[in-house]
């Protein structure tokens, strides 16, 4: 089968010839009908190297998710070949509590190894995609494994982190996103979905902005030196209840932080690892500066009930599978919206 494979960090993946995965005991093979480009996978590419993560390549990319079951190993029941679902990208123990309890993402050995398919794992990239586990499977119904592979990460990632914050998006609340691409564009239709709040979207990228406010942003930001100022005027001088960072570099943390109020949810989602001077005193009282990674299992079934009462849908672009290279330019280069998507 055709493959995207990443050889070694700080070089481009390519695409291979690998043998198609045949299922052990237990095990599912899923052929791939959807594979999203995340910007993770770019700081994997570029910014990674040899020794900073506990995992490595040689791996195929991809851990987001969607296809139909090819092929089912002895003792899988409940699963029909031809049958549409979602893939919970994250891998855990499997024996520790959180993991348990579906919440992969909280495993407590989750920093010892890869953390999901695509990350040293063969991930979705591929014409065949092997899952270890069917409970990691999630039916879609009659939606499109291509609409759907976004949702198990860019869908998952601000699904979770606005349950969390959900308390302080009462009426007349406002709600900041900062990076409208993959992610950013489902926070907006998710807060909008479940929340009253008032959401304001900023980004560097107008065509990003027209998306934010296609999919319910109130109020659209493009950044500049006034950035601050102009987030504080759309909120009437109040300042943000909840900011959802999903960029995560030192000027919009800062920028989160220059808007937050008494007991504002600060929550850096993006990873590109800026720093942050805190103290008791960076922040107004209370304020919650936190992260949040990826997603439990019940929060995917949750996630793929939204976008099956058509309340959630991701902007895809797809692309085939020979293409995910220029898929992955576009992204860096910042003319993509929405979410990429390889249909193998
Ligand atoms: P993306 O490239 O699709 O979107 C990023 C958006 O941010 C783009 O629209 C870009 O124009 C905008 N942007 C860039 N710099 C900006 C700035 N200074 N101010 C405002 N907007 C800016 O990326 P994505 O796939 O949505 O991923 C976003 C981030 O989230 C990445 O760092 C990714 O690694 C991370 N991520 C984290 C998790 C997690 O579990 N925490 C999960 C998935 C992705
Ligand atoms: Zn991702
Ligand atoms: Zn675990």
């Amino acid at each position: 089968m055709r493959a995207l494979q990443l050889k070694s960090f700080q070089s481009d993946p390519e695409l291979v010839e690998l043998p198609e995965p045949q299922p052990g005991p237990g095990e599912v093979v899923i052929k791939v009908g959807g594979a999203g480009a995340c910007h993770s996978d770019l700081h994997v590419m570029r910014e990674f190297a040899e020794g900073m993560a506990p995992w490595g390549p040689p791996f195929v990319l991809g851990h987001e998710a969607a296809g139909w079951v090819h092929r089912t190993g002895t003792s899988v029941r409940n699963l029909e070949r031809g049958q549409p679902v979602a893939v919970y990208g994250l891998l855990g123990c499997g024996q520790c509590k959180p993991c348990q309890q579906g919440a992969e993402n909280l495993c407590v050995h989750g920093m010892e190894g890869p953390p999901g398919i695509g990350f040293g794992v063969d991930g979705a990239m591929a014409e065949y995609l092997l899952i270890t586990d069917p409970r990691r499977l999630v039916p879609i119904g009659d939606l499109d494994p291509a609409d759907v592979a976004p949702l198990t990460d860019a869908g998952l990632t601000p699904y979770r982190v606005i349950k969390k914050v959900q308390p302080k998006l009462t009426p007349g609340s406002h709600a900041v996103v900062i990076g409208a691409g993959g992610l950013g564009h489902l926070a907006v239709q998710i807060l909008t979905a479940l929340t009253p709040a008032h959401v304001i979207a900023v980004d560097t990228r107008e065509s990003a902005l027209a998306l934010a406010r296609q999919v319910g942003a109130a109020a659209t930001i493009k950044t500049s030196d006034n950035t601050a100022q102009e987030l504080k005027d759309a909120t009437q001088g109040a300042g943000a209840d909840v900011v959802l960072d999903f960029v995560g570099s030192a000027p919009t943390v800062a920028l989160g932080a220059a808007v937050a109020k008494p007991g504002t949810d600060l929550v850096v989602v993006g990873a590109a690892g800026g720093q942050f001077a805190w103290n008791f005193y960076a922040l107004p009282y209370e304020v919650s500066l936190t992260t949040s990674f990826w997603g439990t299992l019940p929060e995917l079934h949750e996630v793929i009930a939204l976008a099956r009462q058509h309340k959630i849908k991701a902007h895809v672009q797809r692309f085939p599978l020979e293409h995910a290279l220029h898929a992955y330019e576009l992204m860096e280069k910042g003319q993509l919206d929405g979410r990429a998507v390889m249909v193998p």
